[in-house]
């Protein structure tokens, strides 16, 4: 990953001051993640440029005890493109000149400056280019984005979330430092940490200033904050304070339904993430989503070529649709959208379109069974559909208690039939595998509690 930053100023070289960081040297921090260099490709009076490269070790990332799922495998695209690692390499490379502090020579730091500053690779998720400019223009950048194609030798595969940004405008070097420090983990809209309430604290005090009267401040802070309520909350109310509106005003806007549904959303991604990795790793080719409902790992199974045939069932015609319309919208070349088959059924009767499949993946499913009708679905499951490979997540009870706001006594939705600690998942699943001859392997979704265990869980089932 690599940002660098120009300046024109005549000397331009002052930005050696401002960066607190000699041109003639190159400099290494270690990080937790990896390595940061300093350098300056370009020094001269009249233009200087510093360039932090970030050396990202995916495979450090991975094996770390508590790495997010996501991370959870060697290949991905941390090490290539600006994220959240790069606001924590700033922070800790670049603090001083984040903070506005020029030691040597302080008016230097109060002056805005002719700057420009490329990121090399930056995933814009969600809203593309579009939602790019809307973050950089209100701010006075002119912005120059080009996106990358996913695979140059295969056009026809479309273009890729990447974009190489130029961002120029005259402000304060503190200023670009702080606007990339909030707004890069933002487009990004991924995060390498569990975000929790330090982060509202980094977010106001980087904010500060610009963030209260972004027109997007509303997206920048849930982005930021991963969507989590309470934090978003709290993070508005403070910058609400900050521009003389009223906080509880701002409180009230918030639908705490959503909330509630946004934060799951990310544990959900993770838990999807995981079941996909399974099937990746085991090989295998033709595979059932049961209760696919709006067929969000459909479209993750959708576009790896190395699943020749994606069937997607449920028992609801409306998700069905939406399933439909959303693998519709999806960018997927030719031979792509023919390998995904959609059908109507339940999974409680035997049906002779399922059988002969490698893999079965049953994601947040059973809980919705009656529990008199459970028994019907392991018997035509593991009885009949009879796949090599089950995969099946459910929540875990034991960890509710962590959920502010959820009753005690309570389910996580209406229509949970039951939830299940860990021990009563692991008595299902052992009679299952003893009923049916499969055996089973059982690992916590999610942020792991030492005590209350994952806030979901996963059973990987084999036939034998
Ligand atoms: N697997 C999806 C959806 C989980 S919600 C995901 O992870 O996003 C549970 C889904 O199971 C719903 O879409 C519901 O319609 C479906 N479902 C519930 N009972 C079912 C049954 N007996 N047969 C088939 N699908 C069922």
């Amino acid at each position: 990953m690599l940002l660098t930053i120009t300046t024109t100023r005549s000397p331009a070289t002052d930005l050696g001051w401002l960066l607190h960081k000699h041109p003639e040297r190159t400099q290494s921090f270690d990080l937790t993640f990896g390595q940061a260099h300093i350098f300056y490709p370009e020094v001269t009076d009249e233009r200087c440029t510093a360039a932090l490269l970030l050396d990202v070790d995916p495979v450090g990332l991975a094996r770390r005890d508590r790495a997010p799922e996501m991370l959870a495998q060697y290949v991905n695209d941390r090490p290539y493109v600006a994220s959240s690692f790069m606001s924590v390499a700033i922070s800790q490379v670049l603090g001083s000149a984040l903070g506005g502090n020029c030691r040597l020579k302080p008016e230097l730091a109060e002056e805005p400056l002719p700057l420009v500053a490329k990121l090399a690779v930056v995933p814009c998720r969600r809203g593309g280019e579009g939602f790019l400019r809307k973050l950089f223009e209100p701010l006075g950048y002119a912005v120059t984005a080009t996106r990358h194609p996913l695979d140059t030798q295969f056009p026809e595969w479309g273009e890729s979330p990447y974009f190489t940004v130029v961002l120029t405008a005259t402000v304060r070097v503190a200023e670009l430092l702080s606007h990339l420090y909030v707004l890069v983990p933002v487009l990004d809209d991924e995060k390498h940490y569990w975000v929790t309430h330090d982060e509202v604290e980094k977010l106001l005090r980087h904010g500060e200033g610009w963030l209260a009267t972004h027109p997007e401040k509303e997206q920048i802070t849930a982005r930021y904050l991963k969507r989590q309520g309470k934090l978003v909350k709290s993070a508005l109310a403070g910058m609400a304070a900050d521009d003389g509106t009223d906080p509880d005003e701002v409180a009230a806007d918030q639908d705490l339904a959503e909330e509630r549904l946004e934060a799951k959303v990310s544990l959900h991604e993770r838990r999807l993430a995981t079941v996909l990795a399974v099937l990746q790793e085991a090989g295998v080719k033709r595979v059932l989503d049961l209760g696919c409902g709006e067929g969000k790992l459909l479209r993750l199974l959708a576009t790896d070529p190395r699943f020749t045939e994606v069937v997607g069932l449920d028992v609801s015609v409306r998700s069905l649709e939406i399933a439909r319309q959303r693998l519709d919208r999806q960018r997927l070349f030719d031979g792509q959208r023919e390998r995904v088959k959609l059908l109507h059924g339940a999974l409680t009767y035997r049906d002779a379109r399922l059988e002969g499949f490698d893999a079965a993946a049953v994601v947040e499913v059973i809980e919705h069974l009656d529990p008199p009708r459970l028994e019907a679905f392991s018997r035509v499951m593991f009885g009949c559909t009879r796949p090599g490979l089950v995969i099946l997540t459910t929540p875990n009870r034991e960890y509710n208690v962590k959920f502010e706001g959820l009753p005690a006594g309570k389910f996580r939705h209406a229509d949970h039939r039951f939830e299940w600690t860990r021990a009563e998942f692991a008595d299902w699943c052992n009679s299952v595998c003893s009923q049916h001859s499969y055996t089973v392997r059982l690992s916590p979704l999610g942020d792991e509690d030492p005590i209350l265990g994952g806030p979901s869980q996963m059973a990987v089932f084999t036939r034998g």
